[in-house]
């Protein structure tokens, strides 16, 4: 089982990566796939350039075994799509059981994705809990089964929705642009290797 982690990652930081820690290791995932989003079809741009954005989720990984980064949205043209990636990682790997992670706040906007019940049918979705934000179940769609196991993922490929309570962690890259904005600290709240690579690029002033 493969989980994907989609975001802008405007930067990464550890409200992303110990989350994703936590559920590898509970779901035991062979690997975590990182998938930096070009363009989002439901929030604004991304402030900084996509190059940046690799090379943060790059630093941000290099060293945790299992986690690797996937471009592959960085390298279609237009928005980027969760249904694209999904429906091409399934012709790369048609064996694989594919898990994707989202936070509470993606969660409930889910919805609104492009072609969101045929994801449903190319992976199972898992919930991190995510501080200040409830979770609004799908009642209104059958073929999404909310379970309370891990165990209820190995019986199908696909379809169900797995809510997972992570270390709540009240981080956003929201937050952390406005920081740098401000001129304020932003140690402790990313990798330090990613907080660097702000301060020599000068990111977010
Ligand atoms: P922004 O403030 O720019 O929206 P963000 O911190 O929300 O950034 P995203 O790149 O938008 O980060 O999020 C990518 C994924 O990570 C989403 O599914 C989101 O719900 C999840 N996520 C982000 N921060 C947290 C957090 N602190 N705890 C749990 N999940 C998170
Ligand atoms: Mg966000």
């Amino acid at each position: 089982m493969i989980g994907l982690m989609g975001g802008t990652f405007d930067p990464v930081h550890y409200g992303h990566l110990r989350p994703a820690l936590e559920i590898a290791e509970a779901l035991q995932l062979s690997e975590v796939r990182f998938i930096p989003v070009k363009l989002p079809a439901l929030k604004d741009k991304p402030q900084s350039k996509v190059d940046d954005r690799l090379q943060m989720v790059q630093l941000a990984i290099e060293n945790q075994s299992g986690f690797v980064l996937d471009d592959r949205e960085i390298q279609r043209e237009g928005y980027s799509y969760t249904i694209d990636t999904l429906q091409s990682l399934s012709r790369e790997l048609p064996d694989q059981t594919f898990c994707f992670l989202l936070g509470a706040d993606a969660f409930n906007q889910f919805r609104e994705w492009k072609d969101w019940q045929e994801i449903l049918q190319l992976a199972h979705l898992v919930v991190s809990h995510r501080p200040s934000h409830g979770l609004t179940p799908i009642t209104d769609w059958k073929e999404a089964e909310w379970i309370t196991s891990i165990d209820d993922l190995h019986s199908s490929k696909s379809g169900k929705i797995l809510p997972f309570a992570v270390t709540q962690l009240e981080i956003s890259s929201t937050f952390i642009r406005e920081q740098v904005r401000k001129r304020k600290a932003i140690t402790y709240l990313l990798p330090d290797k990613v907080e660097n690579y702000i301060k020599e690029k000068y990111l977010y002033q």
